[in-house]
């Protein structure tokens, strides 16, 4: 199957054709006929796997085939998306596929100057990409004006939930026309994802392109036990012994990345951080340096890694387990994409073996772990008191410790022997 026969007009098949692209992807062979026929789509994809152009496509062609003069103010196509860093991919994104037609488009997010959107939104916006705070900014000040809005977009949705846009959402969609189409991108699906979709979309085509929740099959997923005070060891060994270049690293605090970031750095790896603490112009410079090949390893946290878009990426390593079963799965999609095999190395010390559990229940997959030899469980050594260390009843430097009380230690030393002793 081609992009030809999907009935895309010329100027697009020229973009395509271009960057490299032969064949549309699953989730592109199914949303493009939808969104051209006008349907509301909820769509189960995740990151990597052509979610972006299968709805810019087609919404660029509507674009091209019913062009319209601009009043100030008005948006006729709105994406909205979780985060700064997706909203500026998906509008580099939409830049790259218009390039060959002429139509007007703006990226909004906070953290910048607003004054200079004012201007882009004075002159109307085909489409625009933004995030829900400032999205709102601009609705107080009435200088984007959803009311003749046709399409509106929905990226990421489960991650916007995660984040607490909920009531931002709904604000936003009471600006909105009754007569529009929607369509919905969400990575999984939640209770809450579901809940919204009914509020949000007209008799959705639901488009399920990856198993709910299943994580990306070309990824090889490497579980390595390790007690915590190791683990920033064996992750510079594996890097250096291996040799592995371009790996991204999460953890999940800011003061994580940051530390880590710092020892690695004096491991003689170079080495970046970003985080919701660093400036929008340098987690672009960080991102940047490490998409080029500058750096070699990026340190993120979930947050402000949601939505990268760095091709082609071989390594990602879970050195903290997420908080939430759903980000291994968005964070193992970080590679493995668009047809490349990846690797995903997840270290997991004894205190996080209940959140390994949370996530081979969500993908439904029994991940077989194993230990580095030279890093075998020490159940004597006594973590030396710093200030991030963990007090009974307070909050381990942001870590969500709570699910962690689910099993007594015993139970929990029990556990990490049987897995240790692979009888899981
Ligand atoms: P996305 O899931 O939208 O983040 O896209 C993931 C990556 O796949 C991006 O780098 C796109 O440029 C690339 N991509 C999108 N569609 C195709 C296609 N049909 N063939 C090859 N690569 C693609």
């Amino acid at each position: 199957m081609s992009f030809q026969a999907l009935a895309l007009p010329e100027p697009l098949l020229r973009v395509l054709t271009e960057q490299g692209y032969q064949s549309p992807t699953p989730v592109q062979l199914q949303t493009i006929p939808l969104i051209l026929a006008g349907k509301d789509v909820l769509a189960g994809a995740q990151t990597g796997t052509g979610k972006t152009a299968a709805f810019t496509l087609p919404l660029l062609q509507q674009l091209l085939n019913a062009p319209k003069v601009l009043t100030a103010g008005q948006v006729r196509v709105l994406v909205l998306t979780p985060t700064r860093e997706l909203a500026q991919q998906v509008h580099d994104s939409v830049l790259t596929y218009s390039r060959y037609l002429s139509i007007k488009t703006a990226v909004f997010y906070g953290g910048v100057s607003i004054r200079p959107q004012y201007d882009a939104a004075e002159q109307g916006l085909d489409i625009l990409v933004a995030t829900p705070g400032r999205l709102i900014d601009h609705l107080h000040q009435q200088t984007v004006d959803l009311s003749q809005l046709e399409v509106l977009v929905l990226d990421e949705a489960d991650r916007m939930l995660d984040m607490g846009f909920v009531v931002d959402i709904k604000r936003i969609m009471a600006k909105l026309p009754a007569q529009r189409q929607t369509l919905l991108f969400s990575a999984t699906y939640s209770k809450e994802i579901k809940q919204l979709a009914d509020e949000l979309l007209n008799s959705p085509i639901q488009v399920e392109v990856a198993i709910a929740n299943a994580t990306a099959d070309r990824v090889s997923q490497n579980v390595y036990l390790v007690d915590r005070h190791r683990k920033r060891e064996l992750i510079s060994h594996l890097i250096g012994a291996r040799n592995w270049q371009q790996v991204l690293i999460f953890v999940r605090t800011k003061h994580g990345a940051d530390r880590l970031a710092k020892q690695l750095q004096k491991d003689g790896l170079s080495t970046a951080a970003i985080h919701g603490d660093k400036a929008q112009g340098a987690r672009q410079r960080a991102l940047d340096d490490f998409k080029q090949a500058k750096v070699r390893i990026l340190v993120a946290t979930d947050i402000a890694a949601r939505g990268l878009d760095i091709s082609e990426l071989p390594y990602v390593v879970n050195y903290d387990l997420p908080q939430v079963a759903e980000d291994y799965v968005h964070r193992i999609g970080r590679t493995g994409r668009a047809g490349l095999s990846g690797e995903a190395v997840t270290l997991v010390g004894p205190e996080e073996l209940w959140a390994l559990q949370d996530i081979e229940k969500l993908i439904q997959q029994v991940l077989p772990t194993q230990i580095m030899p030279g890093y075998e469980h020490n159940p004597h050594f006594k973590a030396p008191t710093e200030p991030q260390a963990h007090k009974p009843g307070q909050r381990n430097s942001g870590r969500h410790d709570g699910p962690a009380k689910r099993q007594a230690p015993g139970k929990l030393k029990a556990k990490l022997r049987a897995k240790a002793l692979g009888k899981s």
